[in-house]
Protein backbone atom coordinates (compact mmCIF):
# COMPACT_ATOMS: atom_id res chain seq x y z
CA UNK A 1 0.00 0.00 0.00
CA UNK A 2 1.76 3.56 -0.99
CA UNK A 3 1.70 6.59 1.30
CA UNK A 4 -1.27 8.07 0.23
CA UNK A 5 -3.53 5.28 0.98
CA UNK A 6 -1.92 4.37 4.61
CA UNK A 7 -2.54 8.72 5.43
CA UNK A 8 -6.19 8.08 4.36
CA UNK A 9 -6.61 12.08 3.66
CA UNK A 10 -4.95 12.88 6.81
CA UNK A 11 -6.58 16.39 7.47
CA UNK A 12 -5.94 17.39 10.65
CA UNK A 13 -2.10 17.11 11.49
CA UNK A 14 0.46 18.14 14.52
CA UNK A 15 3.24 19.03 13.73
CA UNK A 16 6.18 18.89 15.63
CA UNK A 17 9.39 21.21 15.71
CA UNK A 18 12.51 20.37 17.32
CA UNK A 19 14.90 22.15 19.01
CA UNK A 20 17.76 20.56 17.07
CA UNK A 21 15.86 22.35 13.57
CA UNK A 22 14.95 25.38 14.93
CA UNK A 23 18.17 26.38 16.20
CA UNK A 24 21.72 26.58 14.43
CA UNK A 25 24.42 25.05 16.14
CA UNK A 26 25.31 28.13 18.22
CA UNK A 27 21.53 28.31 19.62
CA UNK A 28 20.41 30.84 17.92
CA UNK A 29 17.32 30.44 16.16
CA UNK A 30 17.15 29.55 12.54
CA UNK A 31 15.17 31.97 11.14
CA UNK A 32 15.45 30.91 7.25
CA UNK A 33 14.24 27.23 8.39
CA UNK A 34 11.56 28.39 10.23
CA UNK A 35 10.26 31.24 7.92
CA UNK A 36 10.42 28.05 4.72
CA UNK A 37 8.25 25.65 7.43
CA UNK A 38 5.68 28.50 8.33
CA UNK A 39 5.22 29.23 4.45
CA UNK A 40 4.36 25.20 4.36
CA UNK A 41 2.16 25.19 7.19
CA UNK A 42 0.39 27.99 5.79
CA UNK A 43 0.05 26.37 2.44
CA UNK A 44 -1.46 23.31 4.25
CA UNK A 45 -3.82 25.47 5.79
CA UNK A 46 -4.95 27.20 2.31
CA UNK A 47 -5.22 23.78 0.72
CA UNK A 48 -8.14 22.88 3.71
CA UNK A 49 -5.85 21.29 6.36
CA UNK A 50 -5.94 22.29 10.26
CA UNK A 51 -2.81 22.49 11.56
CA UNK A 52 -1.35 22.95 15.37
CA UNK A 53 2.35 23.81 16.11
CA UNK A 54 4.18 22.18 18.77
CA UNK A 55 7.01 24.17 18.99
CA UNK A 56 10.52 23.28 21.09
CA UNK A 57 13.37 25.52 20.85
CA UNK A 58 12.49 27.84 23.91
CA UNK A 59 15.31 26.89 26.54
CA UNK A 60 17.65 26.45 23.55
CA UNK A 61 16.79 29.99 22.15
CA UNK A 62 17.57 31.32 25.58
CA UNK A 63 20.95 29.85 25.41
CA UNK A 64 21.70 31.76 22.35
CA UNK A 65 20.58 34.90 23.52
CA UNK A 66 22.49 34.90 26.24
CA UNK A 67 25.52 33.27 25.21
CA UNK A 68 25.54 29.75 27.03
CA UNK A 69 26.83 27.17 25.18
CA UNK A 70 26.09 24.08 27.99
CA UNK A 71 22.22 23.28 28.85
CA UNK A 72 22.27 24.34 32.69
CA UNK A 73 21.73 21.32 35.03
CA UNK A 74 20.02 23.73 37.69
CA UNK A 75 16.50 23.77 37.66
CA UNK A 76 15.80 27.63 37.94
CA UNK A 77 18.39 28.27 35.10
CA UNK A 78 16.76 26.20 32.70
CA UNK A 79 13.57 27.47 33.51
CA UNK A 80 14.94 31.08 33.72
CA UNK A 81 16.84 30.55 29.68
CA UNK A 82 12.93 29.34 28.52
CA UNK A 83 11.40 32.15 29.65
CA UNK A 84 13.79 34.39 27.78
CA UNK A 85 13.78 31.56 24.52
CA UNK A 86 9.98 31.61 24.17
CA UNK A 87 9.60 35.54 23.72
CA UNK A 88 12.03 35.50 21.27
CA UNK A 89 10.23 32.33 19.65
CA UNK A 90 6.99 33.55 19.60
CA UNK A 91 7.82 36.96 18.34
CA UNK A 92 9.50 35.44 15.43
CA UNK A 93 6.44 33.14 14.76
CA UNK A 94 4.34 35.81 15.16
CA UNK A 95 5.82 37.99 12.43
CA UNK A 96 6.56 34.82 9.93
CA UNK A 97 2.90 34.33 10.31
CA UNK A 98 1.47 37.71 10.28
CA UNK A 99 3.50 37.76 6.51
CA UNK A 100 0.62 35.08 5.68
CA UNK A 101 -1.96 37.16 7.50
CA UNK A 102 -2.04 34.18 9.92
CA UNK A 103 -2.72 34.67 13.32
CA UNK A 104 -1.55 32.64 16.05
CA UNK A 105 -2.02 31.48 19.40
CA UNK A 106 0.10 30.17 22.12
CA UNK A 107 -0.67 27.76 24.88
CA UNK A 108 1.85 26.79 27.33
CA UNK A 109 0.86 23.33 28.99
CA UNK A 110 2.00 21.20 31.68
CA UNK A 111 1.42 17.69 32.99
CA UNK A 112 -1.47 19.05 35.33
CA UNK A 113 -3.33 20.27 32.10
CA UNK A 114 -3.82 16.69 30.85
CA UNK A 115 -3.85 14.81 34.33
CA UNK A 116 -7.11 17.22 35.28
CA UNK A 117 -9.89 16.06 33.54
CA UNK A 118 -11.94 19.32 33.90
CA UNK A 119 -8.56 21.78 32.97
CA UNK A 120 -7.76 19.05 29.89
CA UNK A 121 -11.72 19.62 28.33
CA UNK A 122 -10.86 22.80 29.04
CA UNK A 123 -7.70 23.13 26.77
CA UNK A 124 -9.48 21.00 23.92
CA UNK A 125 -12.07 23.11 23.97
CA UNK A 126 -10.00 26.18 23.39
CA UNK A 127 -8.14 24.50 21.01
CA UNK A 128 -11.33 23.88 18.81
CA UNK A 129 -12.19 26.85 19.24
CA UNK A 130 -8.70 28.41 18.01
CA UNK A 131 -9.08 25.98 15.11
CA UNK A 132 -12.53 26.74 13.67
CA UNK A 133 -11.62 30.24 13.56
CA UNK A 134 -8.10 29.56 11.41
CA UNK A 135 -5.95 30.59 13.91
CA UNK A 136 -2.41 28.24 14.56
CA UNK A 137 -2.31 27.07 18.07
CA UNK A 138 1.30 27.02 18.81
CA UNK A 139 2.27 24.91 22.30
CA UNK A 140 5.11 24.36 24.27
CA UNK A 141 5.56 23.22 27.79
CA UNK A 142 5.12 26.18 30.43
CA UNK A 143 8.73 25.22 31.08
CA UNK A 144 9.21 28.54 33.28
CA UNK A 145 7.02 27.74 36.09
CA UNK A 146 6.77 23.77 36.26
CA UNK A 147 9.34 21.79 38.10
CA UNK A 148 10.69 18.87 36.41
CA UNK A 149 9.15 16.15 37.91
CA UNK A 150 5.69 17.47 37.09
CA UNK A 151 6.50 17.71 33.62
CA UNK A 152 5.43 15.67 30.59
CA UNK A 153 9.17 16.53 30.00
CA UNK A 154 9.76 16.09 26.40
CA UNK A 155 7.86 17.61 23.46
CA UNK A 156 7.33 14.22 21.37
CA UNK A 157 5.29 13.37 24.19
CA UNK A 158 3.77 16.20 24.43
CA UNK A 159 2.68 16.23 21.00
CA UNK A 160 0.64 12.68 21.26
CA UNK A 161 -1.05 14.35 23.79
CA UNK A 162 -1.49 17.27 21.82
CA UNK A 163 -2.39 14.88 19.04
CA UNK A 164 -5.16 12.98 21.12
CA UNK A 165 -6.32 16.70 22.33
CA UNK A 166 -7.43 17.91 19.04
CA UNK A 167 -8.23 14.14 17.36
CA UNK A 168 -5.33 14.52 14.90
CA UNK A 169 -5.42 12.07 12.08
CA UNK A 170 -1.25 12.98 11.21
CA UNK A 171 1.57 13.47 13.48
CA UNK A 172 4.87 14.45 11.72
CA UNK A 173 7.95 14.69 14.19
CA UNK A 174 10.48 17.02 12.72
CA UNK A 175 14.27 16.66 13.75
CA UNK A 176 17.36 16.63 12.09
CA UNK A 177 17.71 13.16 11.41
CA UNK A 178 15.68 11.57 8.33
CA UNK A 179 13.59 8.75 10.15
CA UNK A 180 14.60 5.53 11.70
CA UNK A 181 17.20 3.48 10.92
CA UNK A 182 17.76 0.17 11.06
CA UNK A 183 21.26 0.71 13.00
CA UNK A 184 22.65 4.20 14.08
CA UNK A 185 23.50 6.29 10.88
CA UNK A 186 26.64 8.20 12.52
CA UNK A 187 27.79 5.05 13.48
CA UNK A 188 26.98 2.63 10.81
CA UNK A 189 27.79 4.15 6.61
CA UNK A 190 25.10 1.11 5.59
CA UNK A 191 22.51 1.96 7.99
CA UNK A 192 18.87 1.72 6.09
CA UNK A 193 16.05 4.07 6.84
CA UNK A 194 13.26 2.56 7.61
CA UNK A 195 9.96 3.89 5.49
CA UNK A 196 7.36 2.19 7.49
CA UNK A 197 6.69 0.67 10.65
CA UNK A 198 3.18 -1.67 10.99
CA UNK A 199 4.11 -2.37 14.39
CA UNK A 200 6.30 -0.66 17.15
CA UNK A 201 7.51 -4.44 18.84
CA UNK A 202 10.47 -4.66 21.07
CA UNK A 203 12.65 -5.14 17.63
CA UNK A 204 12.00 -1.46 16.71
CA UNK A 205 11.93 0.19 19.99
CA UNK A 206 15.90 -1.45 19.82
CA UNK A 207 16.81 0.09 17.18
CA UNK A 208 15.84 3.69 18.67
CA UNK A 209 18.34 3.75 21.55
CA UNK A 210 20.13 6.86 22.11
CA UNK A 211 20.16 10.32 23.14
CA UNK A 212 19.00 13.87 21.85
CA UNK A 213 21.10 17.22 20.93
CA UNK A 214 22.54 19.78 23.64
CA UNK A 215 20.20 21.73 22.97
CA UNK A 216 17.22 19.26 22.99
CA UNK A 217 15.62 17.16 25.14
CA UNK A 218 14.24 14.01 22.86
CA UNK A 219 16.05 11.63 21.05
CA UNK A 220 14.89 8.72 18.94
CA UNK A 221 13.30 6.73 21.98
CA UNK A 222 10.91 9.19 23.31
CA UNK A 223 9.83 9.91 19.21
CA UNK A 224 8.93 5.86 19.08
CA UNK A 225 7.47 6.14 22.42
CA UNK A 226 5.10 9.60 21.27
CA UNK A 227 4.33 7.17 18.02
CA UNK A 228 3.55 4.27 20.06
CA UNK A 229 0.69 6.69 21.90
CA UNK A 230 0.11 8.54 18.70
CA UNK A 231 -1.20 5.16 16.84
CA UNK A 232 -3.47 4.03 20.10
CA UNK A 233 -5.30 6.93 19.40
CA UNK A 234 -5.85 6.50 15.78
CA UNK A 235 -3.12 9.00 14.52
CA UNK A 236 -0.21 8.06 12.04
CA UNK A 237 2.94 9.27 12.90
CA UNK A 238 5.95 10.36 10.78
CA UNK A 239 9.49 11.09 11.75
CA UNK A 240 11.42 13.21 9.32
CA UNK A 241 13.43 16.06 8.60
CA UNK A 242 13.13 19.50 9.43
CA UNK A 243 15.91 20.46 6.79
CA UNK A 244 15.02 18.15 3.90
CA UNK A 245 13.25 21.20 1.21
CA UNK A 246 9.70 21.38 1.59
CA UNK A 247 8.87 18.47 3.93
CA UNK A 248 5.82 19.15 5.20
CA UNK A 249 4.58 19.69 1.29
CA UNK A 250 6.06 16.24 0.39
CA UNK A 251 4.38 14.48 3.70
CA UNK A 252 1.11 16.22 2.63
CA UNK A 253 1.65 14.80 -1.10
CA UNK A 254 2.24 11.24 0.75
CA UNK A 255 5.93 11.16 -0.94
CA UNK A 256 7.67 8.50 0.57
CA UNK A 257 9.87 10.75 3.01
CA UNK A 258 10.47 9.88 6.76
CA UNK A 259 9.76 6.91 8.62
CA UNK A 260 5.70 6.43 8.73
CA UNK A 261 3.92 4.37 11.77
CA UNK A 262 0.80 3.93 10.83
CA UNK A 263 -2.34 3.60 13.17
CA UNK A 264 -4.21 0.69 12.76
CA UNK A 265 -7.58 0.29 12.18
CA UNK A 266 -8.48 -0.12 16.03
CA UNK A 267 -8.33 3.17 18.38
CA UNK A 268 -8.89 4.28 21.94
CA UNK A 269 -12.15 6.26 22.83
CA UNK A 270 -10.70 9.81 23.77
CA UNK A 271 -11.74 9.01 26.90
CA UNK A 272 -9.64 5.83 26.99
CA UNK A 273 -6.46 7.74 25.89
CA UNK A 274 -7.14 10.22 28.18
CA UNK A 275 -6.92 7.95 31.09
CA UNK A 276 -4.05 5.62 29.98
CA UNK A 277 -1.83 8.97 29.02
CA UNK A 278 -3.33 12.00 30.44
CA UNK A 279 -4.63 10.96 34.04
CA UNK A 280 -2.31 9.91 36.74
CA UNK A 281 -2.97 7.22 38.58
CA UNK A 282 -3.61 7.61 42.39
CA UNK A 283 -4.43 4.93 43.35
CA UNK A 284 -2.49 1.43 44.74
CA UNK A 285 -3.50 -2.00 44.57
CA UNK A 286 -2.73 -3.97 47.44
CA UNK A 287 -2.06 -7.98 46.98
CA UNK A 288 -2.64 -10.10 50.02
CA UNK A 289 0.17 -13.19 50.32
CA UNK A 290 -3.04 -16.02 48.74
CA UNK A 291 -3.76 -13.47 45.65
CA UNK A 292 0.16 -13.13 45.45
CA UNK A 293 0.53 -17.04 45.56
CA UNK A 294 -2.29 -17.11 43.09
CA UNK A 295 -0.69 -14.92 40.65
CA UNK A 296 2.70 -16.79 40.87
CA UNK A 297 1.37 -20.07 40.24
CA UNK A 298 -0.98 -19.16 37.64
N1 LIG B 1 10.05 22.65 26.08
C1 LIG B 1 11.46 22.64 25.73
C2 LIG B 1 11.86 23.93 25.06
O1 LIG B 1 11.07 24.62 24.49
C3 LIG B 1 11.81 21.55 24.77
C4 LIG B 1 11.54 20.16 25.23
C5 LIG B 1 12.10 19.19 24.18
O2 LIG B 1 13.16 19.50 23.58
O3 LIG B 1 11.51 18.14 23.98
O4 LIG B 1 13.01 24.28 25.07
Amino acid sequence: MGRKELLGGAKRIVVKIGTSTLTNADGSLNERLIKSLVAQICKLKDAGFCVALVSSGAVGAGMGLLGIAQRPKILSRKQALAAVGQVALMHLYERLFWAHDRIIAQLLLSRGDFSDRARYLSVRNVCAELLSRGIVPIINENDPVVADELKVGDNDTLSALVAGLIDADLLVILSDINGLYDKNPSEHADAKLLSFIEKIDEHVVKMAGGEGSKFGTGGMATKIAAAQMANQIGTSLIIANGRTDGILLKIAAGEEVGTLFSAGAARLSSRKYWLAYGAISKGAVIIDAGAAEAIKSG
